[in-house]
């Protein structure tokens, strides 16, 4: 088993000053409880990340900061959102923690599990899924659209994890090889299952927000969906391309019945033109737009700028062994 790790817990925070407080108590006993019990390191910490709020939740953060030696904060110019915020918070607390652990200001998430993360992540898993275990707090709208996204993003080939959110802990070198992803359009869940390394799930049950709004109105959830879904898939712009095919398909099928029809003196006038044109050129034209939407689809993975791979070791007989494995990967507690 690995040594306790300097745990750092990411929170980031959009106008919660109706929640900060009690959160701040509960995690800052959690984590006072962790490294009394010896799971982790004597300077873990708590980083939180004031999203531009424009309420007294970064001068609560600055107080809790006064406090307590545990408190630390990060305060962003402007909202930037909830996934860049995370980022933000997870960047600037990489370099003096060996263990990340993300949760929504909020406390749905259940933070007995981080204990249960830490342990997972002393066996040797270089990221922990923090799984609902049911959604009984949700509203039914909430499910079943919940449901109907995770069983989209899974057609369209993208690796999330069921009913997984944004409570996960990662290791430093985790975390690293996560800042190599440049993307703008953030869609967390669905890059870090892509870095690779061990993972495993820790199961628990959310609550309900202990106070305050949810920041995820239904506007906002649909953008992140749709984000979700077209910062990952290439498959929409490749059924363009076969729809095309089926309509000129069609048309090849319809040019056949009509020759028939010709043949046994049933044609009704005029109708075979303007039949076979439609489908003819309709299907030029989502064929045409399928082979541009293909080279788009190009650019798009190319200006993404994702790491090609991350080696996870190396073995080399003329090397002496290092626990640095390369310049972009760093083996765990280096
Ligand atoms: N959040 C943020 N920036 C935003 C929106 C939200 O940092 O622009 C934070 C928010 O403070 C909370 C987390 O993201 O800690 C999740 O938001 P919320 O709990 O409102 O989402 P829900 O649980 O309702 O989906
Ligand atoms: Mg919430």
């Amino acid at each position: 088993m690995l040594p306790p790790p300097l745990l750092a817990i990411v929170v980031p925070c959009f106008r919660e000053e109706a929640v900060l407080e009690e959160t701040n108590r509960r995690l800052c006993a959690l984590v006072d409880h962790l490294v009394a019990e010896g799971a982790v390191g004597p300077r873990s910490f708590i980083l939180y990340v004031n999203d531009g709020s424009d309420d007294r939740t970064w001068p609560l953060i600055c107080q809790f900061h006064r406090a307590s030696r545990r408190v630390n904060g990060l305060n962003l110019a402007a909202n930037a959102g909830h996934q860049a915020a995370l980022l933000a918070g997870l960047a600037s607390a990489c370099p003096r923690a060996d263990a990340l652990v993300s949760i929504d200001a909020d406390l749905q998430d259940d933070i007995n599990a981080i204990a249960e993360m830490v342990t997972a992540y002393r066996d040797g898993a270089d990221v922990v899924y923090g799984v609902r275990r049911s959604r009984r707090t949700d509203s039914v709208f909430k499910r079943t659209t919940a449901l109907a996204f995770y069983r989209l993003m899974e057609a369209l080939g993208t690796n999330t994890v069921y009913n997984h959110a944004d409570f996960r802990l990662m290791s430093q070198r985790a975390v690293r090889q996560l800042c190599r992803y440049r993307e703008r359009n953030l869609f967390l869940r669905g890059i870090v299952p892509l870095i690779g390394y061990t993972t495993a799930r820790v199961y628990y049950d959310r609550g309900e927000r202990l106070a305050g709004e949810s920041k995820y109105p239904f506007r906002r959830m649909v953008n992140f969906a749709i984000d979700g879904v077209t910062s990952f898939s290439v498959r929409p712009v490749r059924f363009v391309f076969v729809l095309g095919c089926i309509f000129v398909l069609i048309a090849l099928v319809a040019l056949g019945f009509v020759i028939y029809s010709w043949w046994h003196g049933t044609l009704v006038e005029g109708w075979a033109s303007l039949f076979l044109s439609v489908w003819f050129v309709g299907g030029c034209v989502l064929l045409s737009l399928g082979v541009i939407g293909e080279y788009i689809a190009k650019i798009y993975i190319e200006v993404k700028d994702r790491p090609r791979y991350n080696v996870e070791q190396q073995l080399f007989h003329d090397d002496t062994p290092t626990k640095r494995q390369n310049s972009a990967t760093f083996a765990k507690h280096s």
